[in-house]
């Protein structure tokens, strides 16, 4: 580290990596791994490593646009807030709405959130984080009690087996891929467990690949959880003093038919054997399980099999969500889901209302949950919705169906965006555009999937008239306003007021707890260093992992398991009709309006693709790099055909990041149904039925 060198975080994904970064003196920086940071010691992806080539502010919107038009930022802002405030007085609170998301500041987070909740008084904020673990916040609720991840990284180096399900660790958190790659080298009995459809670049690292049938992972761990206590491996001790729900779990697990998952006898019986006789085992799992119409009871059917056999809060042990965003976790401690309140408190809880609205001395509170994301497109599309803000995220590419999503906005009474980039397929959709400040231009925190917070610093200056995102939404509730509830000067006002509502939260009895840095100087707050929470100011150790005390935040102070039933699934497919998987490549990141930007990380794959089984391939006259139609009743695209054997006959692969203004009518969310689990409300982006043609 230099004397220039700036710590801060990588804005993508939450595996939360420390970098340092130097500016180069061209305008430009240059990029390290923090040898310091908890998260990475030292390491980088290709992505992380590629950030100083991202910075460029040449195509970046540097004043607010209204229309075609630029405005000043009062124009802009007295706009804003009176479309809110005359739909809110006309229409009632319910008629607007936000979508944010994951790439945000927490302290930018948190003031949307009291905004919405607390001043305009609906639930309708939801996050693109609904789309990436709103499953892993709902299993983890109904087996905790309250959203917490019980481990930490450590966990996946301790383990004697790291089960990864759902998760192609190597391209999508590729440092945890590392950091376990590393252990495993360091003490080669370490055993690594792949479960997913594919053969991805995480079965290098596996000692067993189960390439299961799409969506039977419930069927999978049932079987598991029947196994391990017909073989000994239940924690009796555990279950009596901890647990409650094991005999119906058990009972509904028992009924559950494995053969569903296309395993054979001796596959299932390896498993199941390695688990059983394997005491410090992590299971990691991350999009594959949680983007499903039935993710909740994917990740409680993974959390029975750790809470049977009481591995969970040990050294080595639990169940461990990878999040996709740099900040899906902090996202989820303010509340910025519509689900939820702030600090992990519940939205239907009168008494968490009553303290949240009185904390904030606000003016109302919402009284029930809010739309999330699939319905509040929906919303946006029926008309009921007549204001919606958009903050630092690109659903018209992003969300399922997305070309109903932007039929959706584009008659919508009012659009507002802030963004870095008004040329989004987003913003283009807007009647207003604000320009928001990016990575390296602004200050917070973020928290990483092993809720270890860690500050963003800037580095760069501030590009022409941009502004943070916490400051845009507190001049717009002030011009609605409410200008008593929004007067921070600074992220760290706002850090501080959350960390204190932190305290209110752990006396409620939940989990979230930094009140502990409520009091931070701005001296320590600028020199703050990755902290784990819980940080209680009431003297308790930080502790490294949850639940070690076999207490969890249920009234009763037991985890719950919960039966979980594996869904009929649909008869087989023929061609020309196809299942379709979607997900990440090793080197983009969501729409690429960051990433694209590098040469470096366009030669990874420089335009989209179709993975197609050789057998499939022959079957319909295709050729390796044809191009493919892809389509359904949701739309279609047109794809490069890449004929390979690490996709199953009958499965299809494409990932998600290019939109249409970079490769011609290829937004694959287009063809993804807006299918939701009924308890997360999480999209099932894995499995779309698409029908194959060669173009
Ligand atoms: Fe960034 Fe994730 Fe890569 Fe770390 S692993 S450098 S957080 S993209």
């Amino acid at each position: 580290m230099t004397s220039q060198s700036t710590c801060t975080t990588c804005p993508y994904c939450g595996t939360g990596c420390g970098v340092l970064a130097t500016p180069n003196g061209a305008g430009g920086l240059t990029v390290t791994g923090d040898p310091e940071h908890p998260a990475n010691f030292g390491r980088l992806c290709s992505k992380g490593s590629a950030l100083g080539e991202t910075v460029s502010t040449d195509h970046r919107l540097l004043a607010p646009q209204i229309g075609d038009s630029s405005a000043s930022w009062d124009e802009a802002l007295s706009l804003v807030a009176e479309k809110f405030r005359i739909a809110a007085d006309d229409h009632g609170p319910d008629s607007v709405a936000f979508y944010v998301s994951g790439q945000l500041l927490t302290e930018d987070y948190y003031v949307a959130n009291k905004l919405m909740k607390g001043y305009i008084g609906s639930g309708n904020i939801d996050t693109n984080s609904r789309l990436c673990m709103a499953s892993t916040v709902a299993g983890h609720k109904r087996a905790f009690g309250t959203d917490t991840v019980p481990g930490a990284y450590e966990d996946l180096e301790l383990a004697d087996l790291v089960i990864l399900t759902g998760s192609n660790l190597a391209w999508c958190h590729p440092v945890l891929y590392q950091r376990i790659a590393a252990a495993k080298a360091a003490r080669p009995t370490m055993q690594v467990v792949v479960i997913d459809p594919r053969r991805t670049a995480t079965c290098d690292l596996s000692d067993m690949h189960l390439a299961i049938q799409p969506g039977t992972d419930v069927a999978l761990f049932n079987h598991l959880l029947t196994q391990s206590h017909a073989k000994g491996a239940t924690d009796l001790t555990f279950i009596s003093q901890s647990l409650s729900g094991f005999a119906e779990a058990l009972d509904t697990a028992n009924k559950t038919d494995v053969a569903v998952t296309g395993l054979n006898q001796e596959q299932l019986s390896e498993f199941s054997n390695l688990w059983v006789s394997t005491e410090k085992s992590v299971t990691v799992f991350s999009q594959g399980v949680n983007q499903s119409d039935h993710g909740a009871d994917k990740v409680n059917a993974i959390i029975n099999c750790h809470l049977a056999t009481g591995r969970i809060g040990k050294p080595g042990c639990g169940p461990f969500s990878v999040t996709g965003q740099p900040n899906a976790m902090g996202g989820r401690e303010v509340g910025g889901l519509a689900n939820t309140l702030a600090c992990h408190l519940d939205i239907e809880n009168p008494v968490h209302r009553v303290s949240v609205q009185s904390f904030w001395n606000a003016p109302t509170i919402a009284e029930s949950q809010g739309l999330k994301a699939v319905d509040m497109f929906e919303a946006v599309g029926t008309g009921k919705i007549k204001a919606l803000w958009v903050m630092g995220t690109n659903p018209a590419v992003s969300m399922p169906n997305a070309s109903k999503v932007r039929a959706a906005m584009s008659n919508c009474d009012f659009v507002v965006v802030s963004d870095m980039f008004g040329t989004t397929d987003t913003a283009r959709l807007a009647d207003v555009v604000l320009p928001a400040t990016g990575w390296g231009e602004k200050e917070g925190t973020v928290t990483n999937s092993d809720r270890t917070i860690s500050r963003q610093r800037a580095i760069l200056p501030v590009p022409s008239d941009a502004r943070h995102d916490w400051q845009i939404i507190c001049d717009v509730a002030k011009y609605m306003g409410f200008t008593e509830g929004f007067r921070f000067s600074s992220p760290l006002d706002i850090f501080r007021e959350h960390a204190a509502l932190s305290g209110l939260a752990a006396k409620l009895g939940k989990d979230f707890d930094i009140s502990g840095l409520a009091q931070i100087s701005d001296v320590e707050y600028q020199s703050m260093k990755p902290v784990k929470w819980p940080v209680s100011s009431r003297g308790k150790t930080p502790n490294q992992r949850f639940f070690s005390d076999g207490q969890f935040f249920t009234p009763d102070r037991r985890a719950k398991m919960i039966p979980v039933r594996q869904p009929h699934l649909p008869q087989m497919l023929e061609p020309p009709q196809f299942r379709l998987n979607t997900g990440r490549i090793r080197d983009q990141w969501h729409t690429m309006s960051r990433t694209g930007q590098s040469p470096r990380l366009n030669q990874h794959y420089g335009e989209p693709f179709l993975e197609i089984h050789p057998s499939d391939a022959i079957q319909l006259g295709l050729v390796e790099a044809d191009l493919v139609k892809v389509s359904n009743p949701f739309g279609s695209v047109v794809l490069r055909a890449l004929v390979t054997d690490r996709i199953s006959q009958g499965q299809v692969f494409a990932p998600i990041h290019w939109t249409g203004e970079t490769a011609a009518n290829s937004v694959v969310s287009d063809l993804v149904a807006p299918d939701v689990d009924p308890v997360s409300g999480q999209p099932d982006s894995k499995s779309a039925y698409v029908s194959l043609s060669k173009f």
